[in-house]
């Protein structure tokens, strides 16, 4: 074997630790499924001349400083606040909700009631989640809680999920905050970041080391067996450390059962109009089967006139054919997982990295914080 380590999947999970053990010396083979590399994070020049992103919007933010400071190695940046709306009742108002959004849906003196209980409740607190809000033992609290609950968060989840919001783990609906002021913008992280170019070239570079091969359409689980604790490739035995980024109930062939996952279909559409929404992101909670809209060109700015790219998100079930994008995390799931986890401890070599084989709702600085522990860990 003339690799010292076998990575499956080329985004961040992967990309990582094929970087970092490149810098190091090693040799990496890196295999992906798909015809390029990046994963999710794809993008690339459409038809009207704008960066899109095949896989829906990303948009980089974190507040761990190692991260930050990995990610400037790999590639430029350029600061980029995203801001967003949701549109209820014929309104747009700001995503996460802030007061804006009271003053939006309540008559005047209603809404100064409102904004002055959450003043005296949370004196301390920029956010909240709309959990806090619902089991708050103040009634206006409560009230406004259950507005925003009923117009937003429950017909958006059932949309987007597929399962009622009381059947999902807690920590999903805690993920969009309630803000407690006027502030206008999605995250409150201190880096904020798109691309100076794009996501492709980053991506592109972290995989240009000569140390590094990369095997594109190419289906891992093809190679690997599993045997009496040890890993098979390519039906030899696999004495390098394999690390693997894909769906883990697929690299054990499915044998606790199917884990669930929510999918995506993108609608791209062109329109020839200089804007086609206020800002980069419009949530719809209440339409009936599409989640959001995402116009490209604002996210960052590109310059382009007359002409804009979008895409219309539709949540759909994951079956064959389609990709697993959001692990559904409910109490059983969470079980489930955890039996393929340590199914997976029998084998000494194999380390499992990512979104998809930790089955984890992890933003793209989760998984470079995730893949950088596993890098340490390996080497
Ligand atoms: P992936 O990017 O999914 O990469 C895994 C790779 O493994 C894929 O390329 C796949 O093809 C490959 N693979 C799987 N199985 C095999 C196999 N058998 N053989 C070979 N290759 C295989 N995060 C943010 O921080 N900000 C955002 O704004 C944001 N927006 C998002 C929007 C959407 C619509 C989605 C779905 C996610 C978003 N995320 C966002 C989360 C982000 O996509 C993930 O954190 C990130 O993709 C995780 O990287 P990963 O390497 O674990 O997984």
């Amino acid at each position: 074997m003339k690799y010292d380590i076998i990575i499956v999947g080329s985004g961040f999970a992967g990309s990582t630790i094929a970087y970092k053990a490149a810098k190091n010396g090693k040799k990496v083979l890196v295999l992906e499924k798909r015809e390029h590399i990046a994963g999710n994070m794809y993008d690339y020049i459409d038809e009207n001349g704008i960066l899109v992103q095949k896989y829906g919007i990303h948009s980089f933010h974190t507040n761990n400083e190692n991260v930050y400071e990995f990610i400037n190695e790999i590639g430029d940046w350029q600061e980029y606040k995203l801001r967003a709306r949701v549109y209820i009742d014929g309104k747009y108002t700001p995503s996460p909700f802030n007061f804006k959004t009271i003053d939006d849906f309540f008559e005047a003196s209603k809404a100064e009631e409102i904004k002055q209980h959450l003043k005296n409740k949370y004196p301390d607190r920029n956010s909240v989640t709309i959990v806090e809000l619902l089991e708050c033992d103040d009634d206006v609290i409560k009230s406004y809680a259950e507005f925003l609950f009923e117009k937003d968060y429950r017909p958006y989840t059932s949309k987007q999920w597929g399962i009622k919001p009381e059947e999902l783990d807690i920590s999903v609906l805690k993920r969009v905050p309630v803000r407690l002021d006027y502030t206008d913008g999605y995250f409150d992280d201190k880096y904020q970041l798109m691309p100076k170019t794009s996501f492709y070239d980053i991506f592109k570079n972290m995989l240009s080391s000569e140390n590094i091969e990369v095997v594109t359409s190419c289906d891992a689980n093809e190679k690997i067996k599993f045997l009496e604790n040890e890993i098979y490739f390519e039906n030899e035995k696999l004495d390098i450390p394999l690390v693997y980024t894909g769906p883990i109930d697929e690299l054990f062939e499915f044998e606790f059962g199917k884990l669930p996952y929510r999918s995506l279909k993108f609608d791209f559409q062109t329109h020839n109009v200089d804007s086609y929404q206020e800002t980069s992101g419009v949530v719809y909670p209440m339409a009936k089967d599409f989640t959001r809209i995402i116009e490209f060109k604002k996210i960052p700015i590109q310059n382009i006139k007359g002409v804009t790219s979008i895409v219309v998100e539709y949540p759909v079930k994951y079956a064959d054919g389609n990709e697993p994008y959001y692990p559904i995390l409910t109490n059983d799931s969470i079980l489930k997982y955890n039996n393929y986890l340590e199914l997976s401890k029998k084998y000494r070599n194999l380390y499992l990295c990512g979104r998809l084989a930790d089955f984890k709702y992890y933003n793209m600085d989760n998984v470079v914080e995730r893949a950088l522990a596993v890098y340490d860990k390996i080497f």
